[in-house]
């Protein structure tokens, strides 16, 4: 076959797999470093030499590591059992609360069906005695290896954030709407590449869990970080889009909740008005709770 029909077959793979609803294809260095040697020994070869078929035993056994008939290990979001009901926290200490709830998360089996294989289920982690606690939307690639929440690259602008505003990262209680990183379809051993948004279904799931957080915790204020977290928590419904309920002061459950940009969104958008946005959603949680705030906080970004 001529390179031509390789990549034509390659593309028609490509289209065949999107067409059945696959958004990334996993492809490993080792492929990658065949498709070089096969686009070199294109360029070596004659026209005549390259179409013949003594010629093509190369580049097919090259090419026979791209093409593998690859089929999902992770199709589409498993259907979830129904929901867990409202967990009933025993009695005890915080700690002895949170060591049960972490238990009952971490062997539930609608959470671990989710999971890959030697990736985590993840709670949040923090001060149990938090004034303020922290909303994310879902464990992302770094989170679900190391099983804590916000340890990826949004999780250290976070903790910047939260050192801005006067604090360390253990001195906050941080958690996600989902308990795992919601699965998207990869080629078989293949590596999740990107995240998507969960789906309603997965946040009512996961919601009881973080219901218990809450009330172990207890704090003075929740902050909700980006859309889907605030969804989560009010409900589809209340949020119909992030500008309309971001800076402004709600309800969950009568613990006040303030919705600001998540993370990821500052990684994306860098600029001194997103920031601003977010800082000033910030030090009004900051004055809620009752932190100093001194007057090169109040100007940061002026
Ligand atoms: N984004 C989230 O919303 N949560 C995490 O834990 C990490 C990234």
């Amino acid at each position: 076959m001529s390179l031509k029909n390789h990549l034509l077959a390659v593309a028609d793979e490509l289209q065949r797999l999107k067409n059945e609803g696959f958004a990334a294809v996993a492809v490993v260095d080792d492929t990658i470093r065949a498709l070089e040697r096969v686009a070199a020994a294109s360029c070596r070869d004659s026209p005549a030499a390259a179409g013949s078929p003594g010629a093509t035993g190369g580049l097919q056994e090259e090419f026979s590591g791209f093409a593998p008939k690859p089929r999902p290990t992770a199709p589409r979001p498993k259907a979830l059992s129904s929901p867990p009901a409202e967990l009933k926290l025993p009695p005890g200490s915080k700690p002895e609360q949170f060591a049960w709830l972490v238990q009952q998360v971490t062997s539930n089996p609608g959470c671990i069906r989710h999971v890959r294989p030697g990736k985590k289920v993840v709670v949040g982690v923090g001060n149990l005695d938090a004034k303020i606690m922290f909303v994310g939307e879902a464990p992302g690639a770094e989170e679900e290896i190391q099983g804590e929440p916000f340890v990826g690259p949004a999780g250290q602008l976070l903790t910047r954030m939260i050192k801005a505003m006067g604090l360390e990262r253990g001195e906050v209680y941080i958690g996600n709407i989902m308990n795992w990183r919601p699965e998207m379809d990869t080629i078989r051993g293949g590596t999740q590449v990107g995240n998507r948004p969960p789906t309603p279904e997965e946040m009512a799931f996961c919601l009881p869990h973080l219901r218990a957080q809450i009330a172990i915790v207890n704090p003075q204020v929740l902050v909700a970080l980006g859309g889907t977290a605030a969804k989560g928590l009010l409900g589809a419904d209340a949020v119909p889009t992030l500008g309309a309920v971001k800076g402004r002061w709600h309800d969950f459950g009568g613990t006040p909740l303030m919705i600001t940009y998540h993370p990821s969104y500052l990684l994306r958008n860098n600029s001194n008005r997103a920031k601003r946005s977010v800082w000033e959603d910030l030090l009004m949680v900051m004055e809620r709770v009752g932190l100093p705030i001194s007057d090169r906080q109040r100007g940061y970004f002026n």
